[in-house]
């Protein structure tokens, strides 16, 4: 699996692929990794588990269709492709996105403003990786 490289302490490479062994059926085969850093694997966990049980609450839906493309930071920004969507995806995706914009990229908590804009780090992640 290809990933950014964050410090090793922050690594949550064995749950990103456990996320990923445990739902495989919902990714596309070509799926390339999660291109995004530890501190938003939570939200995309849970953004997976509602693709899932939204799939499985309406089995007239083909399993094939919605499959996850790619997850990856874009500009500091979570972006979530599926192959085919519907209304509530729509709306699950936005929602996730936008919880990811507010949420460290290292360790997932809440980003403040920083030097008066918005980052997809945390004052301290800042410091530390740049
Ligand atoms: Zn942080």
């Amino acid at each position: 699996m290809k990933n950014k490289r964050y410090p090793r302490k922050y690594s949550r490479d064995e749950d990103f692929e456990e996320l990923y062994n445990h739902f495989e059926q919902l990714f596309c085969p070509s799926f390339w990794g999660f291109e995004i850093g530890p501190g938003w694997f939570e939200i995309i966990a849970d953004f997976v588990i509602k693709l899932d049980y939204h799939l499985r609450r309406n089995p007239n839906m083909i399993r094939e269709k919605y499959i996850i493309m790619q997850v990856k930071e874009k500009f500091g920004s979570l972006r979530i492709y599926l192959h085919s969507s519907d209304f509530y995806l729509n709306s699950l995706i936005a929602e996730t996105e936008k919880q990811a914009a507010n949420s460290c990229t290292i360790c997932g908590k809440k980003v403040e403003k920083v030097f008066g804009v918005w980052s997809s780090m945390c004052e301290k992640h800042i410091k530390e990786i740049v």
